[in-house]
């Protein structure tokens, strides 16, 4: 019987690089994947990721920067477009600088870096269901996806990293969930439809060295359609929104390209959709000996749905938890606890502020968000500031605004309410989360608080 340190369930970007960083600190590490080795890392993505994290994760795991085939565009920067497409909004930093990958190539790479550093694969193993003896998770039954034979493997820590679906902490047993939570609202899972394209001859894309998000309420209502360049003449076309509102994509795609002249009868090389949660991050990301990493954790950009970068970040701070909790031979909840305080700190915060921009300003009509970006009701600096949840507006600022077109009073106040609630989610997740599990409830009370009212837009009526 082979005992590891962790077993971590799920090869992709949050499971591989969790397995890095572990074998990297000297454990003993498991990966286990249903996928045959070859097809790891293929995922109905659209393929962006940011400088920041891709350097972030080079400096932490040494794990070289994107080259050659793997790196489809080099991308300088990202476009908001209001629904009448006029005037977009740019922005230009590292965290929307950066690559189109090509995906597949990508999580094979990563995969055979965690191979050379030390750690074991299972592929075509898929999780069956927890070994646990009394009362504690020792293992994991897995099935042969093949042969369907079972075999037992046991380790200190498990991790569930298979995204969206989570198919292993949906078995945690119920006395051992803690503050896991085990379901997603429709309303924070995301649905998203997408197409690679290759372009007709003397066809090119517009504008093909920025990744072009649309933000048209009647095409992807409560999300984005976008258009991620793969080169002059090839591209990632796809929109998306909350799972409780979305309805008939591949239709509304057709409707959203036929806007694009040079769209026009191209080859098509891929078309899927795919889930992707887009919320706040969960209560908690550990119970005792079990932890999640990645899509599983809701560790996803609410805003965009990019969960890449953020993930892979999240699976150096799981990392480095795990290897401090084998110092002290201790795997409990409260020994992992620091990973929901790390994360939280560093990309949680940030991402329940956005998690409130997106709720309330993605519910905006067309006419309102025309109003905003193309008629520069708000300038550059304040769209950047009121994505920050950093926006300062007076009465008097608001009045001035608002006289520039008749409808926007009520949206403007809205912003400024929205403005006050991102700073105070980040603020709860920043520097308010408990620093052991007995504080949540009444953490978790005030930011319950603060979303009273703000999903019943997206609700199914
Ligand atoms: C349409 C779409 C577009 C997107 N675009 C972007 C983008 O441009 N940029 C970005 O950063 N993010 C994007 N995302 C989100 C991003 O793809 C995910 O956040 C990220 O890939 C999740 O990584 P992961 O490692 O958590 O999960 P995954 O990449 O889904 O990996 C999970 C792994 O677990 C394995 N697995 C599943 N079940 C089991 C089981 N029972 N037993 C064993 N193994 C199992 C799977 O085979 C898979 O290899 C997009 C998502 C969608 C749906």
């Amino acid at each position: 019987m082979s005992t590891y340190d962790v077993i971590i369930f799920g090869a992709g970007s949050a499971g591989a690089t969790t397995a890095i960083r572990a074998v990297q600190k000297g454990l003993k590490v498991l990966l286990v994947d249903k996928k045959v080795k070859s097809l790891i890392g293929k995922k109905t993505c659209g393929d962006a990721v940011a400088n920041s994290h891709i350097n972030l994760v080079q400096e932490k795991t040494g794990f070289p920067t994107p080259k050659g085939d793997e790196v489809k565009l080099i991308v300088k920067g990202l476009a908001i477009h209001p629904p009448n497409r006029k005037n977009p909004f740019r922005f230009q930093d590292d965290d929307s600088a950066g690559y189109i990958l090509d995906r597949h190539l990508f999580g094979q790479r990563l995969l055979n870096y965690a191979l050379d550093a030390g750690v074991e694969l299972l592929s075509e193993y898929k999780f069956a269901n927890f070994i646990v003896e009394n009362e504690k998770i020792k293992g994991a039954v897995i099935r042969n996806t093949n042969t369907k034979e079972t075999k037992e493997v046991f380790a200190s820590v498990i991790v569930d990293a298979t995204g969206a679906n989570a198919a292993v902490r949906r078995k945690l047993p119920k006395s051992l969930q803690k503050w896991m939570e085990m379901d997603i609202d429709p309303v924070d899972m995301g649905y998203a439809y997408r197409k690679i394209i290759d372009l007709q001859e003397g066809s090119a894309i517009d504008d093909a060295e920025y990744i072009h998000l649309y933000f048209i309420q009647t095409i992807a209502r409560g999300g984005y359609a976008w258009v991620f360049p793969r080169g002059p003449h090839s591209a990632n076309v796809g929109l998306g929104g909350p799972k409780s509102v979305t309805s008939g994509l591949p239709e509304k795609y057709e409707d959203f390209v036929a806007t694009f002249p040079e769209f026009t009868n191209p080859t098509i090389l891929h078309a899927a959709g795919a889930h992707v949660p887009i919320r706040r991050p969960m209560n908690s990301f550990v119970t005792d000996n079990f932890a999640v990493v990645g899509d599983s954790a809701f560790q996803v950009n609410p805003l965009h749905g990019g969960g890449i970068g953020d993930n892979m970040e999240a699976g150096i701070i799981l990392a480095d938890t795990i290897a401090e909790a084998k110092e002290k031979d201790d795997f409990s909840e409260k020994a992992l606890w620091q990973y929901n305080t790390r994360y939280n700190k560093k990309i949680g915060a940030g991402h329940a502020s956005l998690d409130i921009f997106r709720l309330v300003a993605f519910n905006m009509p067309n006419r309102v968000v025309n109003n905003i970006i193309s008629r520069g009701i708000l300038s550059n600096e304040e769209l950047i500031a009121a994505i920050a949840g950093k926006l300062e507006m007076s009465f008097l600022t608001i009045l001035s605004k608002a006289i520039r077109s008749v409808d926007m009073l009520p949206s403007m106040l809205k912003i400024q309410k929205m403005t006050k609630k991102m700073n105070e989610i980040k603020d709860l997740y920043e520097n308010q989360y408990p620093k052991t599990p007995d504080g949540i409830p009444t953490w978790l009370n005030e930011v319950e608080k603060l979303y009273k009212d703000l999903k019943e837009p997206y609700r199914k009526k």
